[in-house]
């Protein structure tokens, strides 16, 4: 009789990665997470059991072959395996560090119905770090179809959808308002959790691509879209996000010391306030702030002000279990000694006599019902009011997009309400040749969702410009 192998047993256990220590990393910009060694890559691959069916795949917006990755990782080709990855994703480096990828690929991952799943992400980000103390590879593009395509903002929709269109063969144009590309990878997201170096290599990979990235070109203001289309772009896709911050509408939110969190967090990671104390553009941050808001803009917020020296106190209007911030930063965030104060409203700002914020009035709140769709609502508790000495207030409550460019559009539909672009399944608009993806079609959301919605508008696109006469 044939004898049979015994089948090798699954560690239920992922590959931890190794991080600074909490209370080190509390007080510098260094990126938390170091990554996998080698070694750890492939341990932590061969725990995959490389499904025929793999439902990892299912979870991930931009369908990046997980399986297949994976296999040529623990074969040892790396250039081959991000090559694979990089067919279906222009940015594996920032996706590696900050998707939602317990929410996504890995949450479909049949091996965590047994322990922990596959980690997708630290896998890709090794590969993604391998690749860039390597050399990248150019992959190849479709011979030119004469066609040009303009790109509004250099974020992650655009740029996917700008990497897309640029291999298929077309003559890709980005105008990005600020001076770098990068969108909220660049000055959104800190440093400690997305190096800027990092978003800077991907950024020159796509102009290795032959994407003309122009910086410094407010669209809208410079040209309107309009203008590009008379210009000679045969389509345009709109990648501008949700820059415009939200405020709470609480009396005294004008004082002084409050920032809204995109002008806090473009200080600190744009502007290098980060950089304390060498930085020629510091930001001033008092003793005791605190953040408003639970995603992880509140959590960024909160935690560059740790690193800049104060105390932070995180007030958040519903529970820890409905922190919508990544679950993994969340617990970051606690390592480092953030505290929080869960089921509280702002209700009013108090200033001193030079109008600079010195306390808060707050409200109690409690969870209602869970609705339909098992969102729990929250109420104020009448009478449960209590004030906060503070001297730092940052508001991270939700961003929508700028109405710049619905403004100078004549005919582009949006949302009265959400003031986002109104497109289709595919990205386009009510204009002909015009396509929208991202935050500014859909509201504040993810890196991959982005990225998915510009891959979307880019196979659109190119049929549009296929069959254009
Ligand atoms: P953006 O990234 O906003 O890029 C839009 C670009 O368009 C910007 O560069 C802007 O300058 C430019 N622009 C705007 N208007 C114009 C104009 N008129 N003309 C020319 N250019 C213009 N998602 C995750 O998945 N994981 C996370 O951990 C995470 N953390 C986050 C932390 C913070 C602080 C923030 C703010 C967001 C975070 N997100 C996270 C969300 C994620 O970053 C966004 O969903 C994503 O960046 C949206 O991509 P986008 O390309 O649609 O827009
Ligand atoms: Fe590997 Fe998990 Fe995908 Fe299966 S579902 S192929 S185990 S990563």
């Amino acid at each position: 009789m044939a004898e049979t192998k015994p089948k090798p047993k699954l560690n239920k256990k992922a590959v931890e990665m190794a991080k600074q220590d909490p209370k080190v990393r509390a007080k510098n910009f260094n990126e938390v997470a170091l990554g996998y060694t080698e070694a750890e890559a492939l341990e932590e691959a061969n725990r995959c059991l490389q499904c025929p069916k793999p439902l990892c795949i299912t979870g991930c917006p931009v369908e990046v072959p997980i399986p297949g990755f994976i296999k040529l990782l623990k074969e040892k080709k790396y250039d081959e395996a991000i090559a694979l990855i990089k067919s279906k994703n222009a940015l594996p480096a920032v996706c590696g560090r900050v998707c939602p990828q317990e929410v996504q690929c890995q949450a479909k991952c049949i091996v965590g119905k047994m322990g922990d799943p596959i980690s997708i992400g630290r896998l890709e980000r090794f590969l993604a770090d391998w690749e860039r103390d390597n050399g990248y590879q150019l992959p190849q593009k479709n011979p030119p179809t004469g066609k040009k395509v303009a790109i509004v903002g250099a974020g992650p929709a655009g740029l996917t959808a700008a990497a897309d269109l640029v291999k298929l063969g077309h003559e890709v144009t980005m105008f990005e308002a600020l001076h770098v590309g990068g969108g909220v990878l660049m000055y959104g997201i800190p440093e400690f959790r997305l190096p800027k170096v990092i978003v800077q290599n991907e950024v020159n990979y796509i102009q290795k691509l032959g994407v003309d990235l122009r910086l410094g070109n407010l669209i809208g203001r410079i040209h309107t879209i309009p203008e590009l289309m008379k210009e000679g772009y045969d389509a345009v896709f709109i990648g501008s996000g949700a820059g415009l911050p939200q405020f709470t509408g609480c009396p005294g939110e004008n004082l002084g010391g409050i920032y809204s969190a995109n002008e806090f967090l473009i200080r600190v990671n744009l502007m290098k306030a980060f950089q304390f104390p060498e930085s020629d553009t510091p930001i001033r941050i008092g003793k005791h702030v605190v953040v408003i808001g639970g995603g992880n803009v509140a959590m960024d917020c909160a935690r560059s002000s740790m690193r800049l020296g104060a105390d932070v106190c995180l007030l958040y209007r519903r529970s820890r279990d409905e922190l919508p911030a990544r679950h993994e930063e969340i617990e970051n965030a606690e390592e480092e000694g953030l505290v929080c104060k869960f089921l509280a409203a702002p209700v009013e700002f108090y200033g001193d006599e030079k109008g600079w914020v010195k306390a808060m009035k707050c409200i109690a709140m409690e969870l209602t019902e869970p609705d339909a769709k098992g969102r729990r609502g929250v109420k104020p508790i009448p009478g449960s009011e209590f004030i906060m000495e503070t001297d730092t207030v940052i508001i991270a409550i939700g961003q929508t997009p700028n109405p710049i460019i619905q403004r100078t559009t004549e005919g582009l539909q949006s949302d009265p309400r959400h003031g986002t672009i109104c497109v289709n399944e595919v990205g386009k608009t009510s204009l002909d040749g015009v396509y929208a993806g991202g935050d500014v079609a859909t509201g504040a959301a993810t890196v991959i969702s982005a990225m998915g919605a510009g891959k979307r508008a880019a196979k659109a696109i190119h049929e549009y410009l296929t069959n254009k006469k």
